[in-house]
């Protein structure tokens, strides 16, 4: 070991120096220009979020308290009623926009659906009282285990708009995830489908509903989406078609207003570290937080502008940015049900051209594989309607930035790295599109109203160089606790650092002041004393030419504590030797963080979010029996990379 202390946790190696202003055309249009926002919400954050509350969302009731923060409680807009299907749709509605677009909805086959804001409004009333006729009452929760269709958006804002906490289980999840999540929220109703499409096939949901009911205890009635037409076991009595619920119900249902701090949902985090936390989120924080970030991070213009967040529903991103954040802002979106290669590997951008979007939010886990799948995909289509860009959930590489500005974004629109978590409810740090110069991979700086600082070991505030990262003030998205576990949201998020809430996330501040996300500290690697993040060598080994991705662990080592191990995927038709990969790290972040050993994979174990998961590519350096997998998108993949691991040794 080095006798050097790093007690600020993690050393920064990368030095990024390319910037990119947003142009004058842009900012002629651009909802935010300067730093007036910033400067409004660094004088009194609370004013700054009533004015938004305002601004942005509709109240029953106005609230007496802005803020009630008793850490690590924190009550917003205290006394406050409203509704969020309300706010979502009936005031678009009532404004003489009921004939607008709410989603231009396309199916992975390729058959369409287009729901206007009035039709929306029809629907979910209709549902909200076919919920009620099942005897769901405020405050039951009711779990929603869906493919990607319209149906899943309504059902969970007819949940909303009675009052009943939805918990939607990704559809990818197996029977026992569903069963745990069932069991842990105590669900009353499950709304589910027969099936959904996946890469051309028909994969059916009803089965793994059935198993979960059976291995839980308090799902009374399960409501089926009739979409893959595929054949199902029925219980009688249990099992009811939605077709048949609505052909009956009322397009009359009164919204129910809401306490602010009312539980809207709980969500189960992805669980890349570990296993997974039924997130709390209530009204009308989360509303405001969503409606606030999805209009000035997305620059948004709600009358001209097409949105698409390609995140799956069963995700916070497509909570708060496919239904609540955009259906706020009375925006019309396309939602998407497939995968992005089906029939081909330019499904996105054919979707792209096809609804003139404007607005493009994913994940840097897809951008890597658009350019493991090469430029000439996107190039087949006119991408020119695109003029905001965005990406979430892991930090980007500047490479893949790089990739995603020119290929998709044809040099001309602005990148919003945007980091946030299940439990922040909404985006924290992020550029402004209008006002912010950006740095590929820096995610940039704290919204308006977000307080993110980084500290060493001993809690002492870091402003420049690695540290952890930490939110010292409540923001209105913020969880409000961990479902039936108070003890272990106070010890996950509020006991690393006295007053402050720790996310788990470790970053580094340039000479800038900017923010870049440095990846999870559990998987910062410590190399002969030196704390190295896997976030800058993965970005090292992606900066080269013939590489699409890379995952780096730490793995135990007599000599040195922990030796750097990479995974690599290469670019499409790519060639090159490890040793070649070995210098590059080394010319390109320094001899210390080279990779002792490379392999090259054609692919990565993921949640099923899209996440590396470094915990099993760990346990594969060294040598152990890989822990829990449930999360796992693809387990095969970890047997190869074992046998490769085990042929190297
Ligand atoms: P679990 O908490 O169960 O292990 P998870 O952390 O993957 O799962 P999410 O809430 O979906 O669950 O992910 C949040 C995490 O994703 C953040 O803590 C961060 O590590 C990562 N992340 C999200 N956006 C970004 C970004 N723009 N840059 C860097 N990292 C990001
Ligand atoms: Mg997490």
């Amino acid at each position: 070991m080095s006798d050097e202390q790093h007690t600020s946790g993690i050393e920064a190696l990368a030095d990024e120096q390319r910037t990119f202003p947003p142009s004058e055309d842009f900012k002629k249009t651009a909802l935010t220009v300067g730093t007036e926002m910033y400067d409004e919400a660094a004088q009194d954050d609370e004013a700054f979020w009533a004015r938004q509350a305002t601004e942005l969302v509709s109240w029953s009731k106005p609230w007496d308290t802005v803020l009630d923060w008793q850490l690590p409680d924190a009550k917003w807009f205290v006394g406050g009623e409203l509704n969020v299907s309300y706010n979502c749709i009936d005031r678009h509605v009532e404004a003489g926009k009921g004939d607008k677009v709410a989603f231009h909805w396309e199916g992975e086959p390729g058959d369409t659906r287009t729901i206007t804001y009035a039709e929306l409004l029809d629907e979910v009333s209709q549902f909200a009282n076919v919920l009620k006729g099942l005897g769901v009452e405020q405050g039951d929760r009711v779990n929603i285990y869906m493919p990607m269709i319209p149906e899943a958006a309504v059902a969970m804002l007819a949940c909303a708009r009675i009052g009943a906490p939805h918990s939607v289980v990704f559809g990818g999840f197996s029977s026992q995830s569903l069963a745990d999540r069932i069991d842990d929220a105590q669900a009353k109703v499950l709304i589910t489908a027969d099936g959904g499409y996946r890469r051309g096939e028909v994969f059916p949901l009803k089965p793994a509903a059935d198993e979960a009911c059976e291995a839980s205890s308090s799902i009374e009635h399960v409501v089926v989406v009739k979409r893959g037409g595929n054949d199902v076991a029925w219980v009688d009595g249990r099992d009811h078609w939605y077709h048949e619920l609505m052909e009956g119900a009322s397009t009359e249902c009164a919204p129910e207003p809401m306490d602010s701090e009312d539980l809207l949902f709980l969500l189960y985090t992805s669980g890349t570290t570990g296993t997974p936390k039924g997130i709390m989120h209530t009204t009308g924080g989360y509303i405001t937080h969503t409606t606030f970030t999805h209009k000035y991070v997305f620059d948004l213009k709600p009358e001209t502008d097409i949105f698409w967040c390609t995140a799956d529903v069963g995700w916070i991103t497509g909570h708060s940015y496919i239904v609540y954040g955009p259906l706020s802002n009375g925006c019309t979106q396309v939602m998407y049900e497939g995968v992005p290669n089906h029939p081909g590997n330019d499904r996105f951008w054919e979707i792209i051209e096809k609804y003139q979007v404007s607005i493009f939010y994913t994940a840097p886990t897809a951008i890597r594989t658009f350019m493991k799948w090469g430029a000439e995909e996107p190039a087949k289509h006119d991408l020119s309607s695109l003029r905001v860009l965005g990406t979430v959930g892991e930090p980007i590489n500047p490479e893949a930035w790089i990739w995603y500005h020119e290929n998709i974004g044809g040099g001309n629109c602005p990148i919003v790295d945007t980091w946030w978590q299940t439990e922040t409810g909404g985006i924290m740090i992020s550029p402004l599109p209008g006002a912010t110069t950006t740095k590929p991979g820096s995610a940039t700086f704290p919204l308006p109203g977000v307080t993110a600082k980084l500290v060493d070991d001993e809690a002492n505030e870091v402003d420049n160089g690695g540290g952890y990262l930490t939110l010292t003030r409540p923001w209105p998205g913020m969880l409000r606790g961990i479902w039936g576990d108070p003890e272990r949201f106070r010890d996950t998020y509020w006991s690393r650092f006295p007053d402050r809430y720790f996310a788990g996330d470790g970053a580094k501040l340039d000479d800038d002041g900017y923010l870049w996300l440095l990846g999870r500290v559990d998987d910062v690697m410590n190399v002969s004393g030196h704390r190295i993040s896997t976030t800058e060598v993965e970005s090292a080994l992606v900066s080269h030419p013939a590489v699409a991705e890379a995952a780096v662990v730490g793995a135990d080592d007599a000599t040195t504590g922990q030796a750097v191990m990479a995974y690599v995927i290469l670019r499409g038709g790519a060639d090159v030797g490890v040793e070649d990969l070995r210098s590059h790290v080394a010319s390109e972040i320094g001899a210390i963080a080279k990779p002792k050993a490379i392999f090259i994979t054609p692919d990565l174990p993921k949640t099923r979010s899209g996440k590396i998961m470094r915990r099993l590519l760990r346990d594969v350096a060294e040598g152990r029996n890989i822990g829990d997998t449930t999360t796992l998108a693809d387990s095969s993949i970890v047997d190869e990379l074992q046998a490769k691991a085990a042929a190297a040794a």
